[in-house]
């Protein structure tokens, strides 16, 4: 699509009209951008399978994170009206905040995108004695049943989402990093219908009352090529 649209333009300069330029060029544009995006989850995935992932665990509360995913997502949930109840006694948990960032917005991206405009989408966290768990919860369709599990395997996509750019990489991504985290990641489908992404984080007793010690990897950010960001 890049080669073939931008070849016709050179060839077609002296003869196509502005208007239709305009149009040739933002499709190389978005092909150019779909194609970063793409490359950006091979990386990660590649990243991830490797081991490469460094998990640079840090002490944060859950709540900035969450805020720091949905500001980047803005544009993309401007049709979605979005809630979410995080307790105000969550307790702090240590996690990589990139990472994590990475997996809600992966899981608030599926959620904007795979169900009808204007459907809301509930973000929630609770904790329990051992883990926090957090959900991302929608009114789309839900997923098919028996593929609760497959749609974390790598490439694998829910036949209808053809209509939709896509590779299924996203949720193999979500998996890989909260399973370096210690926790888990699964699918369900939701009473009253549509789909909720639940993942958890284990939780560590005592927050350190010094600074970690500073001989600690050097972090590499995962999304480093990830246009997300
Ligand atoms: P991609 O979105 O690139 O296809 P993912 O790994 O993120 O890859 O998702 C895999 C598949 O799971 C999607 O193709 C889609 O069929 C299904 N899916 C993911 N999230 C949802 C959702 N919130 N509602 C319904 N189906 C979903």
């Amino acid at each position: 699509m890049i080669k073939g649209t931008s070849s016709s333009l050179l060839k077609g300069r002296a003869t196509l009209n502005p208007a239709t330029q305009d149009e040739m060029l933002q499709t190389i544009y978005d092909e150019a951008e779909r194609m970063n995006w793409l490359v950006g989850n091979l990386l990660d995935m590649t990243r991830i399978e490797s081991g490469s992932v460094q998990v640079q665990k840090e002490w944060q509360p859950l709540e900035e994170v969450v805020g720091a995913a949905l500001t980047r997502l803005e544009s993309q949930l401007r049709n979605h009206p979005v809630t979410t109840n995080l307790p105000a006694d969550l307790p702090l948990l240590t996690l990589d905040s990139v990472l994590i960032e990475q997996v809600l917005i992966n899981l608030l991206e599926n959620a904007a995108t795979y169900t009808p405009a204007g459907s809301p989408i509930d973000l929630s966290a609770s904790a329990a004695r051992d883990a926090i768990t957090v959900a991302i919860a929608d009114r789309g369709p839900g997923i098919p049943s028996g593929d609760e599990d497959r749609i974390f395997e790598k490439f694998y996509r829910v036949a209808s989402a053809d209509s939709q750019r896509g590779v299924g990489l996203g949720l193999a991504i979500c998996r890989g990093i909260v399973e370096a985290h210690g926790g888990r990641i699964r699918a369900e489908n939701r009473p009253g219908g549509g789909a909720i992404f639940r993942f958890t984080l284990p939780l560590q007793r005592t927050p350190p009352l010094v600074a970690p010690e500073s001989d600690a990897p050097t972090h590499q950010p995962m999304t480093a090529n990830n246009p997300h960001h």
